[in-house]
């Protein structure tokens, strides 16, 4: 099996080699990253400006190879350039911070998964709780596992997923939910300050997220410190709205 895995923390952060590391274990692994941290820059692309791509290696041994743009620009380069053949599976992570509820739409993590399954390969954004000792080998290892029995158990068509694990979760035997993803808005402000010439500025600051308990999402059981599985798809057509608006008699 050959798998593609990038990231958005970039691809000397240390959730990235884990993952290649325990993802070793299920196939060959071909790593391309950004060069440098992309968290929060979503489904962005880069197309006005060239993209440099450059090998990275290890002593003599190649990490893989480093590319100046977004986690999207790492898997179209990943499969039309890099890989020696189209990847069976591409796995973005293991990103430093949780990306669940509506965070999954801000996510450069997610977004290369999504990437990923536009083009029909099966794709997972892997993502640990935000720790200042964040335990990456154990995340790694534990989201390796979940991926080869998900791989065993999800059908013949290509889909695309979303694996979030608790800091908790690491040191005890955490069991998974399969849940929806939450569309809680988070909580947050601005800070606003004066820089030293006198002008305005904004400084965005978030706080703790109070997700509705009528309905276990991504966040709340998150917070209750299960692993969470979200099944995701792209198309953000509303189904239910085009049977009525199909009789809609709009004028032009
Ligand atoms: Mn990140």
């Amino acid at each position: 099996m050959l798998i593609l895995l990038t990231n958005d923390d970039g691809i000397y952060a240390p959730g990235l080699m884990a993952m290649e590391r325990a993802l070793r274990q299920l196939g060959q692994v071909y790593v391309v990253a950004p060069a440098t941290e992309q968290s929060g820059v979503g489904h962005s692309i880069t197309f006005l400006r060239p993209l440099v791509c450059k090998e990275i290696y290890d002593g003599n041994v190649r990490r893989g190879w480093a590319v100046e743009g977004s986690p999207a620009d790492c898997v179209k380069l990943g499969v039309f350039e890099i890989c020696p053949q189209r990847p069976d599976l591409v796995v973005s992570g293991v990103n430093g911070g949780l990306n669940a509820g509506i965070n999954v739409l801000y996510s450069g993590t997610v977004a290369a998964a999504i990437e990923g399954a536009f083009f029909g390969i099966t794709s997972i954004a892997v993502s640990l709780e935000y720790d200042e000792h964040a335990q990456f080998d154990k995340a790694a290892g534990l989201a390796a596992r979940l991926i080869a029995q998900i791989l065993e158990l999800k059908g013949s068509e290509a889909q695309l997923y979303n694996l979030n694990m608790p800091t908790s979760a690491m040191n005890t035997k955490p069991e998974v939910r399969v849940v929806p993803m939450d569309v809680v808005r988070f909580g947050e402000h601005f800070i606003k300050r004066k820089d030293p010439k006198g002008r305005n500025y904004y400084w965005a600051a978030s706080d703790p997220v109070t997700p509705v308990r009528d309905r276990e999402t991504d966040l709340t059981a998150l917070a209750q410190g299960y692993v969470t599985l979200t099944p995701l798809q792209y198309d953000m057509t509303k189904q239910q709205m085009m049977s009525a608006m199909k009789q809609w008699d709009l004028r032009t």
